[in-house]
């Protein structure tokens, strides 16, 4: 038996929100049971849709779904916590460390950026 994981994009015209979807997804019974999907993980944005919408053409919608949630990539866990343990360059080299301000306006040093990323990504896994 193979087990998969699925990336789906849901539109909620009726506004039912994240918990109804799942519910949907989760308790439609499938022909002959044939499969048992367990919703993981939902992620949302807001659109103001219209029939015109690029999410709503054929040609757009794969272009307008990537410029909403951007390219996933796997990464493992393992390698975003080695990330995350990233020291800053300046303090290795005896120096100041960066500033969170820094940080947030990509000021800061190269480990502290890859540091902050992966924290983020471990982040936002538990959630
Ligand atoms: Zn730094």
């Amino acid at each position: 038996m193979k087990v998969y994981r699925v990336e789906v994009m849901v539109i909620d015209f009726d506004n039912i929100g994240p918990g109804g979807v799942k519910d949907v997804i989760e308790h439609t019974r499938y022909p002959n049971w044939a499969i048992h999907p367990e919703v993981k993980g939902i992620d949302t944005r807001e659109v103001n849709w219209s029939d015109r919408h690029p999410l709503n053409i054929m040609d757009t919608a794969d272009q307008a779904y990537r410029d909403l949630f951007g390219d996933h990539v796997p990464v493992l866990t393992a390698d975003l916590k080695g990330m995350a343990s990233f020291a800053c360059e300046h303090v290795v080299r005896g120096e100041e460390s960066c500033d969170e301000a820094e940080m947030w306006r990509g000021a800061c040093c190269n480990a502290c950026w890859a540091r902050r990323v992966a924290e983020e990504a471990l982040r936002k896994n538990k959630s």
